[in-house]
């Protein structure tokens, strides 16, 4: 690759606060529930393994960029990179551990346990507070030999988790005994770390027998969730992965901003399937709510910030005008793009008969701030499960 490209792409990630290591190669790890099994809808670029010399401009750009108290830089995420474990590259920690030295910002890592935990545990103790280390353990079930067969074994993970390092573990449930044995399993050895829970959601991607564990560890939520509630760990629950309970919970939010924007009994405005049941419940003929579904990803995606423009413009049918959520294009670096790299203007161009408006308020700081407050396992349990209301909330129909 063309250097110039490469090092624009750096910058690029770089500008979204993301460490840009590439293992020049798609991940080895091959997890049958990888999100990144096909990425076709956004665009990514085929970087080489990472050398010291890119190491070096890397680390030269994201020492110019200011420091800010609440940013974290990510390791194992990108956004025109594929996504692979990055901590298989060789010197993976050793860069990190120099991004610390030299830098006083602080650093997410994301990863399925490739890091050696004595280290691991000496950088948390010498760089207390500037470590997020996000492990994600998936499940330490007997599923785990199918859905992660060249993953670190259950034993290593359970090695790492040992010890000061881990700020969150996130695991899933698969079907019984699979979450709710993990919780057990993990606080009995880490009483601090966070537990990040829920279930997997399967996209039109993910073959049929893991797309049918998905779904059985669905089933399960509320069983396995149960069982923790009243285990109470002394770690923090949260439960974050399931749009439906996600609206369902903070529906008196949603409906105080829906209320905000000011719409007209006639104006046609775009959500996806759960804000449609919350404002079909409550606010019924306030507005007409154009139900769109996650097409581009498929399978059992249900989410308003997921949604392309795409999946919009096949629902779009005689209308003249159309409030669009802010948070459908809200994509990095402060572009107006949505996750497949597509612009409002682009999309507007698509459409000059149509006046497309913007609901503001929509925004991810809503989706991804004050949604998540209500994410405990003590918040689904009693106000979604024991709530006869959720009954009420899940049978209302998705139009065609
Ligand atoms: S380790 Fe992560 S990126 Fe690699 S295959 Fe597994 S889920 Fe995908």
């Amino acid at each position: 690759m063309d250097t110039n490209l490469l090092y624009d792409i750096f910058r690029r990630e770089i500008h979204d606060r993301k460490i840009p290591i590439s293992l020049g190669k798609t991940c080895p790890v091959k997890c049958a529930f990888c999100y990144e099994k096909d990425h076709s809808y956004r665009q990514t670029f085929d970087t080489p393994l990472t050398t010291q010399e890119d190491w070096k401009f890397m680390l030269g750009e994201i020492a110019k960029c200011p420091t800010r108290p609440d940013e974290a830089w990510v390791m194992g995420g990108n956004n025109y990179m594929e996504w692979t474990d990055v901590f298989l590259h060789p010197r993976a920690l050793d860069w990190m551990e120099e991004f610390l030295e030299t830098t006083d910002k602080k650093v997410t890592l994301f990863t399925v346990g490739y890091v050696p935990p004595e280290r691991i545990n000496r950088l948390a103790e010498k760089y207390p507070g500037r470590i997020d280390f996000e492990l994600s353990v998936i499940t330490l079930s007997p599923h785990r030999k199918k859905l992660m067969p060249r993953a670190p074994s259950a034993e290593q993970v359970l090695k790492i988790i040992d010890g000061p390092a881990v700020t969150s573990a996130n695991f899933y449930s698969f079907g019984p005994n699979t979450m709710s044995e993990d919780a057990q399993t993990i606080s009995r050895i880490n009483r601090k770390c966070l537990l990040w829970m829920g279930c997997l959601t399967p996209l039109k991607y993910i073959d049929p027998e893991t797309t049918a564990l998905m779904r059985q560890g669905k089933r399960y939520l509320p069983s396995e969730a149960k069982k923790i509630y009243y285990d109470n760990p002394p770690n923090t629950t949260m439960i974050h992965t399931e749009s439906y309970i996600t609206a369902f919970l903070n529906r008196n939010k949603i409906l105080k901003t829906f209320d905000s924007c000011e719409l007209e009994k006639n104006d046609w405005v775009v959500m996806a399937g759960s804000v449609y049941r919350v404002l079909t419940l409550f606010r019924r003929n306030r507005a007409r709510f154009l139900y769109v579904s996650n097409d581009t990803l498929g399978g059992d995606s249900d989410c308003t910030t997921l949604l392309t423009f795409e999946d919009i413009a096949k629902r779009l049918n005689g209308q003249t005008q159309v409030w669009l959520p802010k948070v459908i294009f809200e994509g990095g670096a402060g572009q107006e793009k949505d996750i497949c790299g597509t612009t409002l203007v682009e999309f507007k161009m698509r459409f000059p008969r149509i006046r497309f408006k913007v609901l503001r308020q929509i925004d991810s700081y809503l989706s991804n701030r004050k949604l998540y407050e209500k994410g405990y396992i003590k918040n689904y349990v009693e106000d979604y499960l024991n709530n006869p209301l959720s009954k009420k909330f899940e049978a209302v129909p998705l139009p065609n």
